[in-house]
């Protein structure tokens, strides 16, 4: 199983759509797919059309209460199911302050599970708290959500960090694989030169020993769509909702990027 983090501590950068949409698009494709929303706002889980009762299993109980994490797995598509989060989940940080071992909690659950999927996708909330070290401890990659304006390196270094140290002392198959470009418009000067900043980045850094060492830009960017911002009020992933858009056609190419990259072994060749 590829399992992925969706992680920017910036908020509205696109974390949810990219997880929502990318998550549909791979199980579309036929791909197995689970999606576990971290983030107390549970955009994802009501993109995906759960909006859950007060004490309806979700994520927030699995990391506070040891519930099993297939009773907060619901089947919401062919191929396609998501573990919610609830706004209980906002305490779910201070309630597990005291606690051993909190940033593996979500690991250990997954452990014990039985099912199997082909990918794992976690939508993270806009901070790296314990939740967002759940998620770093429990995947494999990190993909990196940018919208390539002026302020869109602020606070990278942050994050870089905290990947780093995460690789060292709890997860060392972490790795930040993916950089998606979201929200782009096309062809304006300071995007171009935002890109170019982070090729520059990652082209530097491919030498180094560091987890984001193999990293690269998915070459699909995501534009700037109005029916992707439509798209989570009705509770419909994008190809559900208006499936011939710009924003599907970029979700699917995506996908397809991803799937292409796993057929072709790029990622374990790479690694060798
Ligand atoms: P995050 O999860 O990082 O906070 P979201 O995915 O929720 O970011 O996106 C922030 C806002 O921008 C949301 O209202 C979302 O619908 C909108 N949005 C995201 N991607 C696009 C896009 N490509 N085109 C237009 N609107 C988008
Ligand atoms: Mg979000």
């Amino acid at each position: 199983m590829r399992s992925i983090a969706i992680i920017n501590q910036k908020g509205g950068v696109g974390k949810t759509t990219t997880a929502v949409n990318m998550s549909a698009a791979l199980a579309r494709a036929g791909q197995r797919v689970w999606l576990i929303d971290l983030d107390p706002q549970a955009h994802a889980s009501l993109h995906l059309g759960l909006a859950l009762e007060e004490n309806d299993p979700s994520t927030y109980q699995v990391l506070t209460e040891n519930l099993p994490i297939e009773r907060a797995r619901y089947a919401v598509d062919d191929n396609l199911w998501v573990s919610p989060a609830h706004i209980d989940l906002a305490a779910a940080e201070m309630e597990l302050s005291g606690e051993v071992g909190r940033e593996i909690i979500l690991r250990e659950c997954l452990s014990r599970d039985q099912e199997s999927f082909d990918y794992l996708i976690v939508d993270c909330p806009p901070s790296l708290g314990v939740l967002t070290l759940n998620a770093l401890t429990t995947v494999n990659e990190v993909f990196l959500p940018l919208q390539p304006h002026f302020l869109a390196l602020h606070g990278l270094s942050k994050l870089l960090q905290t990947i780093q140290l995460v690789a060292k002392r709890l997860n060392s198959q972490l790795v930040l694989s993916k950089v998606v470009y979201c929200m782009c418009d096309n062809g304006t000067r300071l995007a171009g030169e935002v890109i170019s900043d982070v090729e520059e980045f990652l082209e530097h850094e491919s030498n180094s020993k560091s987890p984001w060492s193999r990293a690269s830009s998915f070459e699909t960017r995501i534009r700037r769509n109005i029916r992707l911002a439509e798209a989570p009020s009705f509770g419909k992933s994008i190809f559900d909702y208006s499936p011939n858009c710009n924003g599907a056609a970029d979700y699917e190419n995506l996908a397809n990027e991803m799937l292409r990259a796993h057929l072709s072994g790029q990622i374990t060749s790479k690694a060798a």
